[in-house]
């Protein structure tokens, strides 16, 4: 775990920084798949942690927060529309026919029935208040701290390939983004707070982040 901006912590749980944790002051953002639970819980040994922001109710975000909630006994917090989705267990997915089916089979993972609503606008953590950013699932959350252009944007961006790991930003895979177009929004949005740091649930954190996040949004189709 290293400090990447004052009082925020990088937990990179697999090679390459493939999936991402953050601890933000005493707030533990993400818990990646329920299989790196343990790496989540060892890493903040030693650390108060009293609470539990999951950016969005998906496998590789929220699969571990049963675990890491029980053993920490701290409250689970995630987007309105996300609550439904912690609680059970099962992402929300939009394709058709079979694919549907893998799919879902895929996402589901332990779900965490405590699991509570966070206040889009609220203040988490050091400084870092809650933006609704929805389109990779309904209640997709993104922390963000004005004062020193810190974003934490889950899945709105990936700072590398899921497939070949070469680093880059781009936008989540389409299959595990049951609203494309509302993604992008939450893309333009996010660029258009010209961030300087951006951490993603996906890939290596990107410092000097405003232009080639904003290269991206511009790059996207209009729909
Ligand atoms: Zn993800």
């Amino acid at each position: 775990m290293r400090e990447v901006a004052e009082d925020v912590f990088h937990l990179s749980l697999l090679p390459r920084d493939a999936v991402n944790a953050y601890l933000v002051g005493d707030v533990l953002v993400d818990a990646g798949y329920a299989a790196l639970a343990k790496r989540v819980l060892k890493a903040v040994r030693g650390r108060a942690v009293a609470r539990h922001v999951v950016t969005h109710a998906h496998v590789d975000h929220g699969g571990g927060s049963r675990k890491v909630a029980e053993a920490l006994q701290v409250p689970v917090l995630a987007g309105e529309r996300d609550v439904a989705a912690m609680r059970t267990g099962e992402m929300v997915v939009d394709l058709p026919g079979p694919l549907e089916k893998v799919v879902s089979r895929y996402g589901r993972f332990p779900g965490v029935p405590q699991t509570e609503p966070l206040a889009i606008g609220s203040e988490v953590g050091p400084g870092f208040v809650v933006l609704d950013t929805p389109g990779h699932s309904p209640g997709h959350v993104s922390l963000w701290r004005e004062r020193d252009g810190v974003l934490i944007c889950g899945d709105v961006v990936n700072t590398m390939s899921l497939v070949t790991t070469r680093p880059g930003l781009q936008e989540p895979p389409a299959i595990f983004t049951p609203d494309v177009a509302r993604n992008r929004g939450s893309v333009r949005e996010l660029a258009a707070l010209e961030p300087r740091l951006v951490l993603a649930g996906h890939g290596p954190i990107v410092r000097d982040a405003a232009a080639p996040l904003a290269a991206l949004a511009a790059r996207l189709p209009q729909d």
